[in-house]
């Protein structure tokens, strides 16, 4: 049996009518950056994520740089983040100038561990910016009690958890703003590169919108109130987006179904399933394992049909262009034994039963179970 990692087409297949239509119209239109396609999706969205406000831009990446912007982030300032998350948590920072102050994670859930946060505060930390890895929500009433004690701004990374929730309370609702990826892995996948930033408030929404497009009001595109980017979002992909929207819940809910069902597969055995902490919903966009001799299982996956990926080989703090923020290796001891350990196991919502229990099965075998 063969069972890929994360296979789209079987999402696609089903809305293939639906899909075409909406590019159609757009196609139709002829019109094809922001305007009243990516403002509905826009509406839609911030109902999703319990904000009043959404602000499509054209990446994960780019969310973060233009909320950082938009706060006022720049050369010597510090924003404390965690080491163990896709390279742009991080490099959103450090592009402006500033300075990312990496915190160790819990080892449980892998998100930043709120104890280890107050040390690193200094008089230049502006923000603190929480991931919420694999689907799962940090720890937002520790940072939340600490960003506030010291009026520091929190910027969600929330590129791999929308929909996700603690204690009832969605993703993006609990710092000032949160930031979101429609990369097609993602849980709300595009058809390309297109991302999001949700907040509820309006200034801070304003100040976004400008910095989308150079510094632009609205109503004037020669006039420059300020040093922007480029971060438009596409209508096609809004479009494709607020089509997936309506689905966006089944399919959290069939990839919780498949996690539940690796639990138990997987219990007892040598193999660390995740730790969801209580009150915390999670939308899985990775279901991350802990194995001992982990290159060795993942090829044997491989030789069996499975594939798997591993997230992340190496952390934040040891990558080359931050060798000059001065981290070494041991700086962040449970980061760099997550890096050694982890395995991502395929648990798109689409798998079959008998797909996840040979998952399991192989994975067992590989680790000697
Ligand atoms: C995917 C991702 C991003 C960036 O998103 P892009 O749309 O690929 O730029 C940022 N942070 C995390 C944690 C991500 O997983």
């Amino acid at each position: 049996m063969q069972v890929k990692l994360l296979d789209l087409t079987a999402q696609y297949v089903g809305l293939r009518g639906e899909i075409r239509k909406v590019i159609d119209e757009v196609c139709d239109a002829q019109a094809f950056v922001l305007g009243p396609t990516v403002e509905r999706f826009e509406k839609h969205l911030a109902e999703y994520c319990g904000t009043k406000y959404a602000i499509g831009v054209s990446s994960g990446t780019d969310a973060l740089l233009c909320a950082l912007m938009a706060i006022g982030i720049g050369d010597g300032d510090e924003v404390i983040t965690t080491p163990f998350t896709f390279f742009a948590t991080a490099g959103s920072i450090a592009r402006l100038q500033a300075r990312p102050v990496f915190v160790d994670i819990d080892p449980g859930t892998f998100n930043m561990d709120p104890r280890k946060v107050e040390a690193k505060i200094t008089r230049r930390t502006r923000a603190i910016m929480p991931v919420h890895l694999f689907g799962q929500v940090a720890d937002m009433d520790g940072i939340g009690r600490i960003a506030q004690k010291h009026g520091l701004a929190v910027v969600e990374d929330a590129a791999q958890a929308i929909g996700a929730k603690r204690d009832g309370k969605a993703a993006c609702a609990f710092g000032l703003c949160g930031c979101l990826s429609f990369y097609p892995t993602k849980n709300l996948g595009g058809f390309g590169d297109g991302g999001a930033i949700c907040t509820s408030d309006e200034g801070f929404a304003g100040q976004c919108r400008l910095l989308r497009v150079h510094g632009t009001p609205g109503n004037n595109p020669y006039l420059h109130l300020e040093l922007g980017g480029m971060f438009r979002l596409d209508a096609l992909q809004a479009a494709v987006l607020d089509v997936k929207l309506k689905y966006l819940n089944e399919w959290h809910e069939g990839r919780r179904r498949n996690a539940a069902m690796y639990d138990r597969l997987l219990a007892g055995s040598k193999v660390k399933t995740p730790a969801i902490e209580a009150g915390n919903w999670s939308v899985y966009n990775q279901y991350v394992v802990r194995v001992e001799n982990r290159d060795a299982v993942k090829a044997k996956l491989a030789a069996g049909g499975v594939g798997s990926a591993v997230y992340y080989p190496m952390p934040l703090h040891l990558q080359k262009c931050f060798l000059g923020l001065g981290y070494r290796a041991g700086d962040f001891p449970e980061a760099e034994q997550a890096c050694g350990e982890v395995l991502a196991l395929p648990v798109y919502p689409e798998l079959a039963e008998e797909q996840i229990r040979y998952v399991a099965k192989v994975l067992l075998e590989a680790t000697g179970s």
